[in-house]
């Protein structure tokens, strides 16, 4: 097989399996070879073989058919060699897969898009209202956006929105932008930010076109305008500006502002202009609580397909409370981390991380909060699901290498995740007795230091039961 093949089924590979499994399972791939229609891939371990083939078997099998047709079925074999690229073609997946995103990253920055004729701010679709986390410090403007969406023009026109930085202005108006779009399919409707409204008029003032300028934004039927802030003190916009507004309000168009003040403590702004902000409904947006954060992180998380742990997202929500950039600034900080060492989120180094940007005070509520009611069995199950070995090997004598790992797992989080002694966990597992336990939770202990993979898996499991 050519090392091309491998590489384009490992890149169908990143497309379609989930970003965390694909960086914790496909870790090197290399080809051994092919016998009668089987194609035989090399991984690095027998864990990995047995994981491969019980989870992404079906996914492996796909992508291989779609470069090689004729093969019939596919086999993982533990391959010595791996870490020889001389001896075979060795793929090292996550490399592929920095690259791959890396592409997708400069492919995304097309924002200019025609909207009547004016080049209009693209309203980005991952700022939406159905995922923007709705908490006391923004629910008015939430419910405001709402109603905008569900009658434009009438509901509330203006509607003019204020709050400090981050603390997602952007995002509601371009959630209702979108949400708009998507109900009213013929609506014309144009996002701007202030700045941009001021050089799109400055540059129709040289080319003299301030009046096709000011047609194409008085015949579309939605103008939202962030930040209107920027234009203090440019009179000639603000004309510009409010001529436009009264053509769009007198003929029932809708008209979304957003600002860092109250217009009325836009000392800089016409009293005229300032005063038809004032004309619909006025609502400020402050800053989050913590559970508005935290609930805010997780959804960012999630859209990321990035697994934290409850109690660091708690630490990270409990400590970045001024603004909600800021807790995205520390969430993009420990996926980099993650994507390029390989170092998964722990309550150490993220508290380490904030500290040097300044933004602890030192108080970690995260460890106070949390109360686990799982039960062993349900941790058993969970450990069981996640290796894919069922529960009674995990629970029992045998001593294959492919069951001791998991069954260190269960053990090692039963005593320090949920306080089992050793000699109930011991009882738990066949009749051990006390060393035995202990012995396999020193051992664990002492591998997840190394294997930073399989300490990722065992967040993974600590997460999914909230340990
Ligand atoms: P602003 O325009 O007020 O400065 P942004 O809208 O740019 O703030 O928000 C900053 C970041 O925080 C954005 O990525 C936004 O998606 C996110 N954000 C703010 N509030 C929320 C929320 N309630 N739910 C989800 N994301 C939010
Ligand atoms: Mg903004």
């Amino acid at each position: 097989m050519e090392n091309q093949v491998l590489r384009n089924i490992v890149k169908q590979l990143a497309q379609t399996i989930r970003k965390q499994d694909f960086l914790t399972y496909f870790k090197k791939i290399s080809y051994l070879g092919e016998i009668e229609g089987v194609i035989v891939l090399g991984v690095v371990s027998a864990f990995m073989r047995d994981n491969l083939t019980h989870k992404f078997g079906k996914e492996v099998l796909e992508a291989v058919k779609l470069f090689v047709p004729e093969a019939g079925n596919i086999e993982f074999q533990v391959d010595r060699n791996i870490e020889n690229p001389s001896n075979s073609l060795v793929i090292d997946c996550i490399k592929e897969y920095k690259d791959l995103s890396k592409k997708g990253k400069d492919e995304e920055i097309s924002i200019e898009e025609e909207v009547g004729g004016i080049n209009a701010r693209i309203i980005n679709d991952k700022y939406r209202l159905d995922n923007f986390i709705v908490g006391p410090s923004n629910q008015l403007a939430f419910a405001a956006c709402e109603a905008v969406t569900r009658r434009p023009g009438s509901a509330y026109n203006p509607l003019y929105i204020y709050g400090d930085v981050g603390l997602g202005k952007t995002h509601l108006l371009q959630g209702t932008g979108n949400a708009i779009k998507t109900r009213f399919k013929d609506k014309k409707i144009i996002y701007t930010t202030a700045d941009r409204f001021l050089s799109d008029y400055v540059s129709s003032v040289k080319k003299r076109t301030v009046d096709k300028l000011k047609e194409k934004y008085s015949s579309i039927d939605v103008l939202i305008i962030d930040d209107v802030q920027f234009l203090a003190n440019k009179t000639q916009t603000q004309e510009m500006l409010y001529n436009i507004f009264n053509i769009m309000y007198e003929s029932g168009r809708q008209i979304i502002l957003s600002g860092d003040r109250s217009p009325r403590e836009l000392t800089e702004l016409e009293p005229r202009l300032k005063s038809r902000f004032e004309w619909g409904i006025i609502v400020d947006i402050g800053v989050p609580d913590f559970e508005t954060r935290l609930a805010i992180l997780q959804e960012k998380a999630r859209s990321r397909e990035f697994i934290i742990s409850q109690e660091v997202a708690e630490y990270i929500a409990y400590n970045a409370y001024s603004n909600v950039r800021e807790l995205e600034g520390i969430l993009n900080q420990i996926i980099a981390e993650y994507e390029l060492h390989e170092t998964p989120p722990t309550l150490e180094n993220v508290s380490a991380r904030m500290n040097r940007n300044g933004m602890t005070n030192g108080i970690n509520l995260a460890k106070s909060k949390r109360n686990s009611t799982t039960s062993y069995d349900e941790l058993v199950s969970a450990v069981s699901e996640h290796f894919g070995i069922d529960k009674k090997s995990i629970l029992g004598e045998e001593r294959q290498k492919e069951y001791m790992i998991p069954r260190q797992v269960a053990m090692y989080l039963l005593k320090n995740k949920m306080n089992y002694t050793y000699e109930r966990i011991g009882n738990i597992f066949s009749g051990r007795n006390h060393s035995a336990v202990l012995y396999s939770c020193r051992k664990l202990e002492s591998i997840l230091k190394k294997d930073q993979n399989l300490y990722y898996e065992v967040n993974v499991i600590r997460d999914k039961l909230g340990l």
